[in-house]
């Protein structure tokens, strides 16, 4: 048996993996640099004015709604802001609480917060996603919302989860952060909720380092939007077409207008979305496919729509922490990166949003005095405490080559093996 690098032996790769985690800025090159350069030229800016105006969020959020094929689109500042405008564009607010999976990013129960609700988790299942025969648990008559997470570029049960809204006449905000191009039922994320969130930050599918966009089929809703987003006001072009029932009246928004900077790069990111992830489904068929041949004993991330998930991270299932933390050690050794998701613990467990405390005054919005009280401590979200302690994720990067992805297989085949965790996985 091979020697592990843990153990003094030689590592299967002699320089660590480069930037794991980038997906588009990776693959951004000449195309992009040149549309930059035209944004520059033109001195405009600004989506909304300028010398010579080229439009590149407004043709950006056109291409997201035709692909998705959804009506409205509007392109924002950040995955966060996008959360906020839709929350805001619902009307939720003080005195609400908010639907959130135990296992999703911090942003994603921060954007509830500071639009004045409080969030309650639902707990999730092997496939990392929400479980919707956990929500019964959580929903009661304050419950205004229900936001569902398509994590690590697999959507959640959408089926159930809009079954169980219409049920309750709560709406749904799909968070599409981490799963851009992902399908479910061959349907795209992100065109089934009511009003959905994505985000373009540089760790996300495509990127301009920063940005956010929100889709939505309801005009009412996308008004709400574009007034949040932009100081209260809606600059109508003529470019939108609104049914009877148009809100003319000003409201109190915030400013969250994407810029054409980061418009034009997007734009040219899309038009590479297909090749990524292409290039992502191919890497990690390949990895599964190979490993559960060596490795019969293994257990991945089940997926509940193979066709649809974008495949963007190889998610392993270990039988015990023990044995999880022991292969992230023994495979960064190997100068492999892996890693535990948010630390191993659901949202609710993260040091900002444990106590729970804000920046307000009275500790606002936790100081409403709800008929249920919301408590969050240890046992909340039984599944997502146990699994997310020894589920273990490796990098699928749509730039990795053929060799890297090779060694990344031997890799988690020389651990297995060094480790004896195929035994434990079999016994
Ligand atoms: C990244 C992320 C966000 C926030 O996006 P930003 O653009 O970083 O604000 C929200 N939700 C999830 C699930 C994310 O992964």
């Amino acid at each position: 048996m091979e020697k592990l690098a843990l153990h003094g032996g030689k590592p299967v790769r002699s320089e660590p993996l480069n930037a794991p985690m980038l997906r588009g800025a990776f693959m951004s090159g000449e195309e992009e640099t040149s549309r930059v350069t035209e944004v520059a030229r033109s001195q405009a800016y600004f989506r909304y004015y300028g010398p010579n105006q080229l439009r590149c969020v407004e043709q950006l959020e056109n291409q997201i709604s035709q692909k998705f094929g959804v009506p409205y689109t509007l392109g924002v500042t950040s995955g966060t802001a996008a959360l906020m405008v839709a929350l805001k564009a619902l009307g939720i607010g003080y005195g609400d609480k908010v639907i959130v999976p135990g296992n999703t990013f911090t942003a994603t129960a921060g954007a509830v917060i500071c639009s004045n609700a409080v969030p309650v988790y639902a707990d999730m299942d092997d496939t990392l996603n929400l479980d919707p025969a956990d929500l019964d648990r959580v929903m009661d008559e304050e419950v205004r919302a229900i936001i569902a997470v398509h994590i690590n570029g697999q959507s959640a049960d959408m089926d159930a989860i809009m079954a169980f809204a219409r049920k309750h006449n709560v709406p749904v905000i799909e968070d599409v952060a981490q799963a851009l191009g992902s399908k479910y039922k061959g349907q795209y994320t992100g065109s089934f909720g009511d009003i959905n969130a994505f985000s373009f930050q540089m760790q996300k599918i495509i990127t301009a380092g920063e940005g956010g966009a929100v889709t939505t089929r309801n005009s009412k809703l996308f008004e709400r939007a574009v007034r949040y987003h932009d100081q209260g006001g809606f600059r109508d072009k003529g470019r939108y077409a609104f049914e009877e029932g148009f809100v003319h009246e000003p409201v109190v928004g915030l400013n969250y207008r994407m810029n054409e900077m980061t418009g034009a790069v997007l734009l040219e990111q899309w038009n590479r979305l297909d090749t990524i992830i292409g290039s992502m489904r191919r890497h990690h068929r390949r990895m599964q496919e190979t490993l559960q041949a060596e490795l019969p004993g293994i257990r991945f991330r089940r997926t509940i729509d193979e066709e649809g998930d974008i495949c963007c991270v190889l998610g392993i299932i270990h039988p015990t922490r023990d044995n999880a933390a022991a292969f992230i050690k023994a495979i960064n050794a190997e100068n492999v990166f892996s890693w535990l998701m948010y630390g191993g613990k659901p949202i609710y467990l993260q040091p900002p949003l444990m106590n729970p405390k804000t920046l307000d005054k009275n500790n606002f919005p936790f100081d409403y005095p709800f008929k249920n009280p919301v408590v969050y401590k240890e046992g909340l979200c039984p599944n997502a405490e146990d699994l997310l302690s020894r589920v273990t994720l490796l990098p699928v990067g749509p730039h990795f080559t053929d060799e890297e992805v090779d060694q990344i297989i031997e890799a988690i085949v020389k651990v297995y093996r060094g480790l004896g965790l195929e035994a434990a996985v079999k016994a």
